[in-house]
């Protein structure tokens, strides 16, 4: 089949990368002149253990099965990771009683090696630490993001795929059985394919509109919610990823670590309506309390403003979480097409199953 995959963040990447290794003719198109410079090059670039989303939704299946994919595909493809592993802290007894629900729903979604630590086993383990318990996640850890997006380009190119930069799909429609599809940028012009997969991150529901056939009412409504970062400035403290017990919306301000161990703070969660950014300065009050929960020696002005990305969420704030939403041919009748709605996290964990998945429904 030809199959055209519309975006080249990682998870249309792993998309066409398993599309092209099933032995179809794969066209990856990108509205930018290069991979991943959308949400994939913006985010905290952790291999999710798993815990954090409810048994039986797509996000508890691919980020527990994609996380043991993505391990094995960086073993394979010399894709630099470390497994720092992670602490849940719970700041206190009604924080406790979460972090163990959360222990409970990751143990039910297959996460190995979850365990539940007491507040000075904790400090054993992490010396800066004030926590009254907290939830020990061995299997997480940190990827190179931007090596594993080249890994995936290779694989798709050795099999055949390319990738047409520059060129940003405007529109589609069904004819004589195929989809016609319509590019801008300087190769522009309509060309023909036999199944399209929508994996255009933020717009994607902009994508999905653009299709003639597709029935607007089917696209999901978006919400954008911005996660800044600040970057520390001094030696770093913890030798593992600390994760504050999650808040609506998002993880919580947490402190990852980068793949040399210098540390970093974020994201947080700012609710918006038009993509934006800059990471306002003015955030960092907030950052300041709510890191010193969990660690009271951060210093006065070691935080400076660092990156930010956007989650391209489908539910508001104080709405139930949404899961991942793939619109499939058995859910809306036209055949090949594939929609990928609300990728946010862990959608780069859970790429590779991500991928095997839609490539399953492209002959549907
Ligand atoms: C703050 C933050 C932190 C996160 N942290 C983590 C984490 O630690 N671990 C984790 O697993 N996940 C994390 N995520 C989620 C993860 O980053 C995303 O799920 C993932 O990057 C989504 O990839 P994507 O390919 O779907 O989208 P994108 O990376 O956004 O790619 C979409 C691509 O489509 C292109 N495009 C758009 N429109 C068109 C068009 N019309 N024609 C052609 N191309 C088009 C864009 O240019 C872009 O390159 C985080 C997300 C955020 C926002």
């Amino acid at each position: 089949m030809q199959v055209l995959v519309i975006g080249a963040g990682v998870v249309g990447l792993a998309v066409a990368r398993a599309a092209a290794r099933k032995g179809h003719d794969v066209v990856v198109a990108e509205a930018e002149g290069a991979i991943g410079t959308g949400t994939s090059s913006r985010n905290s670039e952790v291999i999710h253990g798993g815990m954090y989303y409810p048994a039986g939704s797509l996000r508890a299946r691919h980020c527990v099965r994609g996380r043991r994919m993505l391990y094995e595909f960086c073993a394979a493809h010399g894709v630099t990771n470390r497994k720092y592993g992670k602490l849940i802290v719970a700041a206190n007894d009604a924080e406790i009683a979460k972090i163990e629900s959360l222990a409970a729903q990751g143990r039910g979604n297959g996460v190995q090696g979850l365990e539940l630590i007491g507040g000075s086993a904790a400090r054993g383990m992490e010396p800066e630490l004030v926590c009254a318990g907290a939830l020990h996640s061995p299997e997480t850890g940190i990827i190179d993001s931007h090596g594993y997006m080249l890994a995936l380009r290779g694989d798709l190119e050795d099999a055949g795929g390319a990738i047409a930069f520059k060129t940003p799909v405007t529109g589609a429609r069904r004819r004589s059985g195929q989809w016609a599809v319509d590019f801008g940028g300087s190769a522009g012009g309509t060309f023909e394919f036999d199944a399209v997969v929508n994996s255009a991150g933020l717009r994607a529901q902009s994508v999905a509109r653009s299709i003639e056939d597709y029935p607007a009412a089917r696209v999901p409504k978006q919400v954008l919610a911005k996660g800044n970062y600040f970057a520390y400035a001094g030696r770093p403290v913890f030798s593992r990823l600390i994760y504050p017990t999650p808040m609506p919306g998002g993880l919580g301000v947490h402190v990852t670590l980068d793949l040399a161990g210098r540390m970093r703070f974020g994201p947080d969660v700012e609710w918006i309506t038009e993509e934006t950014y800059t990471v306002n300065p003015a955030r960092a009050a907030v950052f300041y309390d709510r890191i010193r929960i969990y660690w009271p020696g951060l210093p006065d002005g070691s935080l400076a403003p660092d990156y930010c990305g956007i989650r391209p969420k489908l539910c508001g704030p104080n709405e139930p979480q949404a899961d991942f939403m793939i619109d499939a041919p058995a859910q809306h009748g036209l055949p090949g097409l594939v929609h990928l709605f609300g990728i946010e996290s862990p959608g780069l964990t859970s790429s590779l199953s991500l991928a095997e998945e839609v490539v399953g429904y492209l002959d549907s």
